[in-house]
C-alpha cells in the first residue's frame, strides 16, 4: 500500500526533471558548440530543449502549488501533474542519452516519490473531482486579478460566446460590436504603459483577460488582443516617441485594428529571406516607401485598418535579417473574403482569405503589394529603423508568443468544461460514464496538463513585468508547451464525446479544429524549439 503522496514528492520531482534536463542542456550545449551547430543534431536539440521545457512547467506548477498551501485542488494538479512531466522528461531524453553520453539511470533518488504522485489513482481522484466541479476555472489569484478575471469572464459569457458557434459555422467575420466593447472596457491597452494611453496593469492581467476572452472564442475573441500587443511592444522597443504617441493610444482603446504581415507565400520560417521589398519614393511630393510584392496568411488584413508589414528595405539578399524594416501600412477595411484597395498615384493592394477548418472569425489573407505608397513617418523607428525589422518584428513576438499560451489556456479550459458537463450526463451500460475509471483518469490528466500549462504562462507574464528581453525565452517555452496542451486536451475531450465530439452541434469540435492551429503560428513548433528555445538555453552565459 503506497502512502499518499505530498506536494514534497512534487517538489523532489520537479527538482529531480530540473537537474536531469540542465545536465542534458550542459551536453547539448557541448556537442553543438554553444547552439552553433543546432542543424547538425536537430533531433537531439529538439529533444533537450522540450525536456526543459517540460521541467519548467514542472518547477512552475510547483512554485503555484506551494504558493496557495490551503488550496487542495491545486496540490493535487502539481502532484500529478509533476510526476507525469518528469516521466515526460525521462522519457523524452532516453532515445538521446546515448548520445549525449548520459550513462546514469535517472530518478534512482526520487523513485518512491515517483511511485506515490505517479499513481494512477491520484489522476482519477481528480479527474473526479473535476466533474462535480464542471472544471471550473479557481486557479487561486489576488484580489485585483481575481477581479479582472471575473468581469472578463462575465463579459466574454454575455457577449462573445453565444456568438462563437455562429461566426465559425458561417466563416462571418468579428461583429464590430464585440471589438466596440472590448475596446471600451480597455482589454487592448492592458499591458500598454499609461503614459500612451493604456492601463498598464501588466502582462498576467492580459493573460487572464486573454484566457477568458479565448475559451468563449480562440478567433473572435482571445485572438483579437493579439496583433495590437505584437505591434504596441515593436513600437515600444523601436518606434520614435512621435510614432509611440500617435499610434499606442489608438492601439489601447481599438481604435486601430492590426493585422501583422510577415509570412509570404514562398517564405515562412526562414524570415531572413523575406522578399516583399519596400523602395523609396516621393509620392504627390511626399517622401515615403512604395512596397510591393506577396504575403501570406495575414490574419485580419481585410477588417484591419493598419497592417504591420516587414519588408526588405535592402535589395542585397545576401544581407538577411538585416536588410528588413518594419512599416505600419495604412489601408481601408473591408468586411469580407476578398478585397482590393487603391491610392491615386497607382499603387494597388489585394486580398484574398484562404479558408480554413478552424480559427475563422478574423480571416487570413494571401496580400499582393502593388507600389503601395508608405509615408516615411510610418517605417518603425524612422531612419534608425531601416535594417531594424527584424529586431522589433521579434520584440513584438515574443509578446505574441506569450498571449498564444494564454490563447492556449483559454482554449484548454474551455473543453475541460465542456467535457466535465458531457462525461456527467453521458451514460452509457447503465452509468454516467464519468463513473468509468479511464473516463476519470482522461479527465485529470487533462486539467493537470493545463494547470502545467498555465503554470508556465502565468509564470512567463511575470517574468516579461520585470525584464521583457530576458524572459523572452520563458516566453517561448510557454508558447511551445501550452499550445501543445491544447491539442492534445481538446482532442482528449472529443474523444470522451464520442461520436458527438466529431459533429458541430457541439463546441468541442470546434475546440480540435481551432487548437490544431496553434502550434503553427508565431514559430512553427519545430522553429520555435530549435530556432527560439534551444537556441536561448544552449548559448553560453
Ligand atoms: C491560420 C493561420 C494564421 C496565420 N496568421 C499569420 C499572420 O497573421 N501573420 C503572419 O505573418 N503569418 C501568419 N501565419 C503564418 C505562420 O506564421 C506560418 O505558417 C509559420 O510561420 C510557418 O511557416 P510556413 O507555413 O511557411 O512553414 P515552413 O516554414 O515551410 O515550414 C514547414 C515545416 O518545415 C519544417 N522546417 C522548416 N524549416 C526547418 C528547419 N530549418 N529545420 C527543421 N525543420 C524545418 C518544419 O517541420 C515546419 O513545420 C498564419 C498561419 C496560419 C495557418
Amino acid at each position: 500500500m503506497l502512502e499518499p503522496a505530498t506536494l514534497a514528492d512534487a517538489r523532489a520531482l520537479a527538482d529531480a526533471a530540473a537537474a536531469l534536463t540542465a545536465d542534458a542542456v550542459a551536453r547539448c550545449a557541448d556537442l553543438t558548440g554553444g547552439g552553433e551547430r543546432i542543424d547538425e543534431h536537430q533531433v537531439i536539440v529538439d529533444r533537450v530543449a522540450y525536456a526543459a521545457t517540460e521541467a519548467r512547467a514542472a518547477s512552475a506548477l510547483c512554485d503555484a502549488a506551494e504558493a496557495a498551501p490551503a488550496d487542495a485542488y491545486l496540490t493535487q494538479l502539481a502532484i500529478a501533474g509533476v510526476a507525469e512531466l518528469a516521466r515526460m522528461c525521462r522519457d523524452r531524453l532516453d532515445p538521446v542519452a546515448h548520445d549525449l553520453g548520459m550513462a546514469e539511470v535517472p530518478y534512482a533518488h526520487v523513485k518512491d516519490a515517483l511511485l506515490r504522485a505517479g499513481a494512477e489513482a491520484n489522476v482519477r481522484a481528480l479527474g473526479r473531482h473535476v466533474a462535480d466541479t464542471a472544471g471550473k476555472n479557481v486557479w487561486p489569484l489576488d484580489a485585483t486579478l481575481a477581479e479582472v478575471r471575473a468581469s472578463v469572464r462575465q463579459f466574454a459569457d454575455k457577449e462573445v460566446a453565444p456568438r462563437a458557434e455562429h461566426i465559425h459555422r458561417h466563416d462571418e467575420l468579428v461583429p464590430d460590436a464585440i471589438i466596440d466593447a472590448m475596446g471600451e472596457l480597455g482589454y487592448f491597452g492592458l499591458s500598454i504603459p499609461e503614459a500612451y494611453g493604456g492601463h498598464e496593469l501588466g502582462n498576467l492581467a492580459m493573460i487572464l483577460t486573454t484566457e477568458e476572452l479565448s475559451r468563449a472564442s480562440l478567433a473572435c475573441g482571445g485572438s483579437l488582443i493579439t496583433r495590437p500587443e505584437i505591434l504596441a511592444k515593436a513600437l515600444l522597443a523601436g518606434g520614435t516617441e512621435a510614432q509611440k504617441q500617435a499610434w499606442l493610444p489608438r492601439l489601447a482603446t481599438g481604435e486601430v485594428m492590426v493585422a501583422i504581415s510577415v509570412t509570404e507565400p514562398d517564405v515562412g520560417s526562414d524570415v531572413a529571406s523575406l522578399r516583399c521589398r519596400a523602395t523609396r519614393a516621393t509620392v504627390d511630393g511626399k517622401a515615403g516607401w512604395v512596397i510591393d510584392g506577396a504575403k501570406a496568411w495575414c490574419t485580419f488584413a481585410g477588417r484591419a485598418n493598419v497592417i504591420a508589414v516587414l519588408a526588405r528595405t535592402d535589395p542585397d539578399l545576401s544581407r538577411g535579417a538585416k536588410g528588413l524594416s518594419l512599416f505600419i501600412v495604412d489601408k481601408p477595411r473591408f468586411d469580407g473574403h476578398a478585397f482590393a484597395a487603391a491610392q491615386a498615384h497607382g499603387g494597388r493592394l489585394e486580398g484574398k482569405a484562404d479558408r480554413t477548418p478552424g480559427y475563422r472569425g478574423m480571416h487570413s489573407f494571401t496580400l499582393a503589394f502593388e507600389s503601395w505608397f508608405v509615408p516615411e513617418d510610418q517605417l518603425v523607428g524612422e531612419a534608425g529603423g531601416v535594417g531594424k525589422g527584424f529586431y522589433l518584428q521579434m520584440a513584438g513576438f515574443a509578446a505574441g508568443r506569450l498571449q498564444t499560451g494564454g490563447r492556449a489556456c483559454g482554449l484548454s479550459q474551455a473543453a475541460l468544461e465542456h467535457t466535465a458537463s458531457y462525461v456527467a450526463s453521458r451514460a452509457q451500460f447503465g452509468e454516467p460514464i464519468i463513473r468509468f475509471p479511464l473516463t476519470q483518469y482522461h479527465l485529470g490528466r487533462m486539467a493537470h496538463r493545463l494547470a502545467a500549462a498555465r503554470a508556465i504562462t502565468y509564470a512567463a507574464a511575470t517574468a516579461m513585468d520585470a525584464d521583457e528581453r530576458r524572459a523572452a525565452p520563458l516566453a517561448a517555452q510557454a508558447k511551445l508547451f501550452a499550445c501543445d496542451v491544447a491539442v492534445e486536451v481538446t482532442q482528449l475531450g472529443q474523444l470522451l464525446h464520442g461520436g458527438w465530439g466529431y459533429a458541430e452541434e457541439y463546441a468541442i469540435s470546434r475546440y480540435v479544429v481551432d487548437a490544431q492551429v496553434l502550434p503553427i503560428f508565431e514559430g512553427v513548433k519545430p522553429i520555435l524549439a530549435l530556432k527560439v528555445v534551444a537556441r536561448a538555453l544552449l548559448q553560453p552565459g
